[in-house]
């Protein structure tokens, strides 16, 4: 990791990631990597779920962003086939690694995400799901941190009651809700949270979770079912386990690659939103069917 000494911003440096394969740039290789068959093409499991055949599988990546000691990358094969994205055992696994993690860095900061299609920044086909480990905090959650500490109460707690008053739900059942920020960086992200406060994910009931993730997985369905299957998008779930109580709220977040930074983002590190909060949240509503019981 290396900080600017003019900007004070953090970078990774992962040295072997130009070496990566890119099959949404030179096609699907012969070998899918992450199929059944072809273990030994990554570094050594992790942890699997499965035990004669793996259904769900976790190693270290190849090429990773961050290595020891400064943090951690590693890769979640969230099913065997190309033909699901979201899986209740994935997200078992997702669960599983991040408090491994947070274990390993016991003042770090561990994220996981999910990049697929190619402008999204995904380079594999086959559905998978990352988790990064970064030794200490960054700079933008600290300020959040800070941001919420001045407040009083959980700003998540706050903001999802506001979203019921201005029209921003898409869906609600009794453990999470699926609603567009007021105020998000991106026009047609989607935020699947718990009702249930909670700084960390790996600490959140298994209503919460269960019932966050079947409200991700009918999104991801409405993405693609009406955008398109080779649609781009996101999953990002922001957690903070070493925030202070009550200054977090984890959460799901899925964002649709509806348009990528350009230089005016790459310049101020300011974000254009191209759709107003309650246009997208009708959209959203117009698409979405609320899922039967937990994922
Ligand atoms: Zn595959
Ligand atoms: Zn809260």
């Amino acid at each position: 990791m290396i900080r600017d000494s003019i900007t004070g911003e953090y970078t990774l440096v992962g040295a072997t990631r130009g070496a990566r394969p890119n099959e949404y740039r030179d096609g699907p290789s012969l070998g899918c990597p992450f199929c059944p068959g072809n273990e030994a093409q990554t570094p050594p499991e992790l942890a699997r779920i499965g035990e004669r055949e793996w259904r769900v599988r976790a190693f270290a990546n190849k090429y990773p962003a961050v290595v020891p000691p400064e943090g951690a990358h590693e890769v979640i094969v969230d099913a065997p086939t190309h033909d699901v994205e979201i899986t209740r055992e994935g997200m078992e696994m997702w669960r599983e690694r991040y408090g491994a993690l947070r274990e390993r860095f016991p003042h770090g900061w561990p994220v996981l995400f999910k990049n697929r299609g190619a402008y999204a920044g995904a380079t594999i086909l086959h559905p998978h799901t990352q988790a990064i480990a970064v030794a200490r905090r960054p700079v933008r959650w600290e300020a959040m941190t800070q941001a919420a500490r001045a407040g009083a109460g959980c700003p998540w707690c706050a903001e999802i009651h506001a979203a019921r008053e201005r029209g921003l739900v898409v869906a609600e059942h009794d453990a999470a809700i699926a609603y567009v920020r007021e105020n998000s960086r991106f026009g047609w992200a989607l935020t699947l949270a718990p009702l249930e406060c909670s700084l960390s994910l790996d600490r959140a009931s298994e209503a919460a979770w269960t019932g966050a993730g079947a409200l991700l997985a009918a999104a991801v369905e409405v993405l693609l079912g009406n955008l398109g299957a080779a649609s781009p998008f996101n999953v990002l779930v922001p957690s903070d386990p070493h925030a202070a109580p009550g200054t977090f709220h984890w959460h799901l977040e899925l964002v649709p690659r509806l348009a990528t930074l350009a230089g005016f983002e790459l310049a101020s590190g300011m974000f254009i939103r191209s759709a107003l909060p309650q246009e997208s949240a009708e959209r959203w509503r117009r698409m979405f069917t609320l899922p039967h019981g937990p994922l």
